[in-house]
């Protein structure tokens, strides 16, 4: 079974298409700037790529480029889309509706649109990518969409509840929701497959840690807590967002430069973070780079991430009541030794112990900690496209 699986974005789309037999990569891509101008880029797992700067005026236009890409010329994989059984959507906000992944039906279409308010960013983009695929694709090819915030929908309500006065949970449902749910659920199944037992009795916390960033409290397999909030933005310190801080700083903030509300939340999203303590950039490897040659700031920024990743990993600890595993993952979680063995070091008061060889690991699944450790640690590479497939797979076969 062939299944593509597909991340709208307001101006994006991104793509895997995997065959199940053997859950391999066949082909990937990104279609950019839908609606401003256009660019693509398709490539193959065997280093074949496809890039043009075609103009994409909507949804339809980009999968049309990424069919283009997979049936035809250099990196074409297979002879049709018929060969395509079904489609995987990423949906970033699921809200309270959807606790699980679904099949896309009209009333789940409505479902969608009916939590545009909570994430008007994505999910409106996500049913534009929905409506496409039907336009391209054709009506009769199943579409799935898998929810990031359904894994979290296990916590309780002390954990999700803001105490704002209430009326405004049930007025407007804010309240937290968490994100990166994919990923959190990929890394602890993965966990388990390497344990050989379910998660029963177990606590585990999962570190993803990215440009987006997130912890999550897992115990007995499922998350009691986490530390995004409404939106991608609450937790600790991210590339270009400022996670957690006093909402009264930011009022504050805004009163004194005369910050509109969406000025505002570009300032917290887009020019806070690594970015905004460093003036540097987002991308950690450039903050440490600059922290390396003396940049004072560059290192400040390492300092609070190291820090708040310690600070929540504590209170994880505590929420859970103790922990068994620690998992790191995403792009710096898997890649930054460094950021690591900090951290460790900082929690070596539960009995933590890092195993330096094995934490020089990249990109790649290892247990990190030592055998005398009280607590296992592990880097284990994240693969949301995958476990978005096999949700598309599962409800699919079903049909
Ligand atoms: P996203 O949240 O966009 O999915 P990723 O999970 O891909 O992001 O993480 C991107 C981050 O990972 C960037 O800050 C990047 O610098 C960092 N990263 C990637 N490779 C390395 C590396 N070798 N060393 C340190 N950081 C890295």
């Amino acid at each position: 079974m062939k299944i593509l699986v597909v991340n709208c974005g307001s101006s994006s789309l991104k793509y895997q298409l995997i065959d199940m037999d053997g859950e391999k990569m066949l082909a990937k891509g990104l279609c950019e700037r839908i609606g401003v101008d256009g660019h693509f880029e398709g490539k193959t797992p065997d280093g074949r790529k496809t890039e043009n700067n075609n103009i994409l005026n909507n949804h339809t236009e980009a999968f049309m480029e990424v069919k283009k890409a997979l049936t035809e010329g250099e990196t074409k994989v297979i002879d049709s889309l018929d060969e395509i059984d079904a489609i995987g959507h990423r949906i970033v906000q699921g809200g309270a509706l959807f606790n699980d992944s679904v099949l896309v039906t009209e009333e789940v279409k409505k479902g969608i649109e009916s939590l545009i308010d909570l994430a008007p960013l994505h999910n409106a983009a996500h049913l534009q990518g929905i409506n496409a695929c039907q336009e391209v694709f054709g009506m009769d090819k199943p579409e799935v969409v898998v929810f990031d915030n359904a894994f979290h929908s296990t916590m309780p309500p002390k954990a999700f509840i803001f105490p704002v006065p209430y009326e405004y949970y049930e007025k407007y449902k804010v309240r937290r929701y968490g994100f990166h749910g994919t990923s959190h659920r990929y890394v602890s199944k993965r966990l388990s497959e390497i344990w050989g037992t379910s998660l029963e009795g177990k606590k585990v916390i999962v570190a993803h840690i990215g440009n987006g960033s997130s912890l999550s409290a897992i115990k007995d397999g499922k998350v009691i807590d986490t530390t995004m909030g409404i939106t991608p933005l609450d937790g600790f310190i991210m590339g270009s967002r400022c996670g957690g801080v006093d909402p009264s700083a930011i009022t504050y903030i805004q009163a004194k430069e005369g910050l509109t509300p969406a000025e505002t939340d570009q300032m917290m999203n887009k020019k806070s973070g690594l970015l905004g303590i460093s003036g540097v950039s987002s991308d950690m490897r450039d903050v440490e780079k600059a922290a390396a040659d003396g940049n004072e700031r560059a290192q400040l920024a390492l300092d609070i991430l190291e820090y708040q990743v310690t600070k929540y990993m504590g209170a994880f600890v505590a929420a859970l009541g103790g922990v068994d595993a620690i998992c790191f993952t995403a792009g710096v979680g898997e890649n930054s030794p460094s950021l690591r063995q900090a951290v460790c070091e900082n929690l070596s008061f539960l009995g933590i112990e890092i195993d330096a060889d094995r934490n020089r690991i990249r990109g790649e699944e290892l247990k990190i900690s030592t055998e005398n450790s009280k607590v296992e640690v592990y880097v284990i590479p994240t693969n949301e496209e995958l476990m978005i497939a096999r949700d598309t797979r599962e409800i699919v076969e079903k049909l």
